[in-house]
């Protein structure tokens, strides 16, 4: 029996009432277990439609955001996906359902370690947690069919537009970190040339810059 059946048929048909259609995004956020993802402290409200503080100060995303930033990525089985802030784990959790492979970077090395645990737990073997500064991407695994960036900066890091494969979408929400960004969707036509397309207003933590290291 699952404890939490209802509380997940309930969360599933509020993200389908709001627009969520496709049906792997549907299946991936029904098989990842949201709970596991959140603070005990906050258990009650796993499953209610907002944000939650995680450790180092972050925060978990809202699911509506979630299951709207994983349709829009239009992710195909066979892609390798890049996330940028890995925080609880839980969005890769939910690409990993989409994708062969996922990438997915943090700073904080306490939210990468609890992640990937969890990630470790329910047998999510295709994703690869990497603690480092996430505006550099991952070089040493690039490239990607699809990156999405978790967290907000005035403009996209030129590393991450380097690595994304040509044809490639990438979301990323972009504006004042601290205020509303416009959740943005860039498909690389060729090597420079960028189409954008604004999506819905977010508000994300910000994308912080990496750790000063001694020279
Ligand atoms: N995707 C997460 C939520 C992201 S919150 C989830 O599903 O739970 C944003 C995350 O980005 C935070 O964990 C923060 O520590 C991380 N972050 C901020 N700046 C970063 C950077 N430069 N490199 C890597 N991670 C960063």
């Amino acid at each position: 029996m699952d404890p939490r059946a209802e509380d997940r048929m309930k969360f599933l048909l509020s993200l389908r009432t709001r627009g969520i259609r496709d049906l792997r995004v549907l299946r991936a956020l029904e098989l990842v277990p949201r709970e596991r993802f959140v603070d005990p402290e906050y258990d009650d409200l796993a499953f209610a439609d907002q944000a939650l503080p995680i450790e180092c100060g972050q925060t978990i995303s809202q699911p509506l955001v979630v299951a709207f930033m994983s349709e829009a990525l239009l992710v195909e089985p066979g892609h390798k996906v890049l996330e940028i802030g890995t925080g609880s784990g839980y969005q890769a959790a939910i690409l990993a359902h989409l994708a062969d492979r996922v990438v997915t970077v943090e700073r904080y090395r306490t939210l990468a370690d609890q992640a990937a645990d969890r990630l470790r737990l329910l047998g999510l073997e295709q994703v690869k947690v990497i603690v480092g500064d996430g505006m550099l991407g991952a070089p040493e695994e690039a490239p990607f069919d699809r990156v999405l960036v978790t967290a907000a900066a005035a403009e996209v890091p030129q590393a991450l537009l380097d690595q994304l494969k040509e044809g490639g979408y990438l979301i990323a929400p972009i504006g004042p970190p601290g205020g509303v960004q416009m959740l943005t969707r860039i498909r690389k036509k060729s090597g420079a040339e960028f189409d954008r397309e604004d999506l819905m207003a977010v508000r994300f933590v910000p994308l912080l810059p990496g750790k000063a290291t001694a020279s």
